[in-house]
């Protein structure tokens, strides 16, 4: 039997994350398994109340319109690397949270991410990827990606 059967990746659309799908890819091959590709359209509210209303009250985001952009690139992404078979994911969220709680509800037995993605290196760890490691109750991976 082999040591993983639920395998998940998360994928920011980063120029790290080529990276860390071909990393997954390699184990999930050596588990004798699949992949699920989840990426999380990240909502950001256009008015923060700390701050004066710089942006339009009428301006409008069409979360459906992000969610059908974000499942597109997706799918094209997971063609580039062969993995159309897939199972591919999109949620819109906080990405930190929106893993866990998939990764929970799916009862993940890996998760695979990266050390950093769009949110920069200032940490060892980066947010999203420290955040799920102390949440989860499964193993994770974290792929180093910059220095
Ligand atoms: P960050 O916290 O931005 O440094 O990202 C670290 C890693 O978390 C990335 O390499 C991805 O694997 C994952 N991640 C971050 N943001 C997202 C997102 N919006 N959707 C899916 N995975 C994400």
């Amino acid at each position: 039997m082999s040591d993983y059967q639920n395998i998940l990746v998360a994928v920011d659309f980063s120029e790290t994350a080529d990276h860390v799908i071909k990393r997954a890819q390699d184990i999930a091959r050596r588990n004798n398994t699949g992949l699920t590709l989840l990426h999380v359209v990240e909502y950001v509210p256009p008015i923060d109340i700390a701050y004066e209303p710089v942006i339009s009250s009428s301006w409008v985001i069409d979360e459906e319109l992000l969610a059908k952009q974000a499942r597109e690139k997706l799918d094209k992404i997971c063609a580039e690397h062969g993995l159309e078979n897939s199972t591919h994911i999109v949620i819109t969220g906080t990405p930190k949270y929106e893993i866990v709680q998939y990764a929970e509800e799916n009862q993940c037995d890996l998760i695979i991410l990266g050390s950093h993605g769009r949110h920069g290196i200032g940490l060892l760890l980066g947010s999203t990827a420290n955040t799920v490691l102390h949440a989860m109750p499964c193993d994770i991976l974290a792929i180093k990606t910059g220095d």
